[in-house]
């Protein structure tokens, strides 16, 4: 049983969506991306997401309140002794006390924030590289992580896209919103003893080893 929650953070591209998809299977536990939740409200049309749609398309943070109201929704309902990962989010410091106070409530904490760390022109290949299935929202690489058989989804065997805001203009405003607001959160994490660091830059076999054995050392 894995009864701790985990928060990964980093700059677009480093690799967390990847890692936290292959954790939650082999660990069977939930994982939540605020990204991921914010797309598929969007892909309903709920009130949700055409509102955040805006900020999305531009590369800007969703304000707070929506994001919250999306994560709730999913963490209240746990079993108490479920862990979980939570990726892309919190975003911002104020985004890192709402979740305590959520968590309080449900007598968890942050047990581990996860920082991924790598070289910024390394992370511009990955995010223009990325594609996704449009279905199962699988996460590939044309060159890193590429499907089996071109451009189609392994699972679902249906074309992968790119995600409309992995353009080199919107990149760029999300990283510098990233070293901004959301790198502040690595003193946040440190100050509470749960920071640990992992190179993001290696394969992505070698970076799930590297998180798994700060898994191993969480007690
Ligand atoms: P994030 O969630 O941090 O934005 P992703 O997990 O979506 O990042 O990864 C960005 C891109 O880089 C994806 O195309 C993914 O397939 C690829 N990728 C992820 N981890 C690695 C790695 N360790 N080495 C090479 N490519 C990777
Ligand atoms: P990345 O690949 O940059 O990690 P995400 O899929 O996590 O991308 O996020 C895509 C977009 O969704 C962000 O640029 C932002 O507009 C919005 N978003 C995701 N998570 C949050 C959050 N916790 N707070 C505010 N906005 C968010
Ligand atoms: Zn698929």
């Amino acid at each position: 049983m894995f009864p701790f929650v985990v928060v990964f953070i980093g700059p677009p591209g480093v690799g967390k969506g990847t890692q936290a998809a292959i954790l939650s299977e082999d660990y069977v536990i939930p994982k939540f991306a605020t990204g991921d939740l914010l797309r598929e409200s969007l892909r309903n049309k709920t009130p949700l997401g055409l509102e955040a749609k805006k900020y999305m398309d531009s590369g800007q943070l969703v304000p707070d309140q929506l994001v919250l109201d999306l994560i709730k929704d999913r963490i209240v309902g746990l079993p108490k002794e479920t862990g979980f990962i939570l990726d892309g989010f919190p975003r911002t410091i104020s985004q890192a006390i709402a979740l305590d106070d959520i968590l309080k409530g449900l007598c968890h904490t942050v047990n581990l924030a996860v920082e991924f760390k790598m070289d910024e022109e390394a992370r511009i290949l990955r995010l223009t590289g990325r594609r996704l299935c449009p279905q199962c929202q699988k996460t590939y690489h044309i060159v890193f992580a590429p499907p089996k058989t071109d451009l189609l989804c392994d699972v679902c065997a249906i074309s992968l896209i790119q995600r409309t805001d992995d353009n080199e203009d919107v990149i760029r405003q999300r990283s510098a919103v990233y070293w901004e607001a959301t790198n502040p959160l690595l003193g946040y994490y440190r100050n509470n003893h749960v920071l640990k660091t992992v190179d993001a830059s290696s394969s992505i076999d070698s970076v799930l080893l590297q998180i798994k054995n700060i898994f191993a050392s969480l007690k």
